[in-house]
This record gives structure tokens, C-alpha cells and sequence, in this order.
């Protein structure tokens, strides 16, 4: 878990070292819309709409990669659960299988290093290519170093859009927290710094020995 711009995806991918099953339920959704199936369809109109993915929706999707998987191979989930109704339901299929979960991973950003690394993120309209002002700058300024196109920021990235996006994220992530401590479960971590210091601080907690046995 992590507000948006902790850096959930960019960590999940440097996990490698757990050699676990990376599943991230965004990929998962777009999938299944580019297969046009049923499911996909109503997902994309949600979408559309601007909407949420409904709980129902979720489930539906987790349902399918969970009881399809190999019980014995574990695995790191981003952007699932999202709500409590989704972690309570994800419990009773643990239980089911008798599978537990290590811990919940929660990122942690204050509001000002939020706004600053998402307010300085740049685009490439037209290959999508990401730029940082500050971390990962083009090497001429404000042109994509691939197409040579002007950069510009997503909408979703001005102030104000990030400073409500932080306070939306932290008032309905508060039940799935709660949900987590009381289980035990909540390992916080500092989503400050670059992305190979936050993996770095998350891989010590691991047990790795036991892991890769
Ligand atoms: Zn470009």
C-alpha cells in the first residue's frame, strides 16, 4: 500500500530478490480489457465514467489469478486490496487455502515530498516517456530526449490535483490500515529517498534465508 506517488510499482519491481509472483491489479485490469471480454468491457466503462473499479468488479478479477495459482508459490500484490470489503473478502479465501500473509507493506510520503516529486514529473505526449525535473531531467530541457516532442504535465500531476489526490488516498486508506494492524500485519516503511534505498529498506525486513528455501 502506498499514497500515490510512494512509488508501489517502482518498488514491486525490485523485489525481485523474494522470487515471488508479482501481481499488480492495474496490469490485470488492462489486460482483461484489451481482451474485450465481458468483464473487461464493464471495467472500462467504469473507467470511463470516471469511476472507481467496484468491489464486485475487483473480486471478480482477483477471484480468477487466486484460485487459478499454485498454492505453494507466494506472491506481492499492488493496488489490491484497495478497500476493506476487499481485504475481509481476500481473508476468507486465505483461510480457505490455508495461506497466510507476511505482512502489508505500507509506503509512506509526506504530503510535501508527494507534491514535489509528482509536480515535477513531466510527459511525453507522444511516446509516454517520463520525465523528473529534479531526478531523471531530459538532457535538453523540457523536450523528450527520444522524439524531441515539448514535455508536458498530466493534469492529474498540477498542486492542487496532488495535494486532494494525498488527502483522498490517507482518508480512505485509513479502515484497510487499521484492518492490517489489528492483524499484526502493517510493516511501515519511509517512501522517501530513491527507489533503490526504499528496496533496500524493505528487502532487510525480509527474512531472505527462509524465502528462498
Ligand atoms: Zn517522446
Amino acid at each position: 500500500m502506498g499514497s500515490p506517488g510512494a512509488g508501489k510499482g517502482t518498488l514491486a519491481a525490485r523485489l525481485k530478490a523474494l522470487r515471488v509472483e508479482h501481481f499488480s491489479s492495474g496490469d490485470y485490469f488492462r489486460r482483461e480489457i484489451e481482451r474485450r471480454t465481458p468483464l473487461g468491457r464493464s471495467i472500462e466503462a467504469a473507467m470511463e465514467r470516471g469511476e472507481l473499479v467496484s468491489d464486485e468488479m475487483t473480486l471478480q478479477l482477483l477471484r480468477q489469478w487466486f484460485w487459478g495459482r499454485p498454492a505453494s508459490r507466494g506472491f506481492l500484490l499492488d493496488g489490491f486490496p484497495r478497500t476493506l470489503v476487499q481485504a475481509v473478502n481476500f481473508d476468507e479465501w486465505l483461510d480457505v487455502r490455508q495461506e497466510t500473509l507476511t505482512g502489508c507493506l505500507l509506503l509512506e510520503l509526506p504530503e510535501e515530498a508527494t507534491v514535489e516529486r509528482l509536480t515535477g514529473r513531466r510527459v511525453c505526449p507522444r511516446d509516454g516517456r517520463l520525465y523528473h525535473l529534479k531526478s531523471h531531467p531530459p538532457a535538453n530541457p523540457g523536450v523528450c530526449d527520444d522524439c524531441g516532442s515539448e514535455l508536458v504535465r498530466r493534469e492529474d500531476d498540477e498542486e492542487s490535483v496532488v495535494r486532494h489526490r494525498h488527502e483522498l488516498y490517507l482518508e480512505s486508506s485509513r479502515p484497510l490500515i487499521e484492518h492490517y494492524r489489528n492483524q499484526g500485519l502493517l510493516w511501515r516503511f519511509s517512501a522517501e529517498g530513491d527507489p533503490a534505498e526504499v528496496a533496500r529498506r524493505v528487502l532487510d525486513r525480509f527474512d531472505l534465508n527462509f524465502i528462498e528455501s
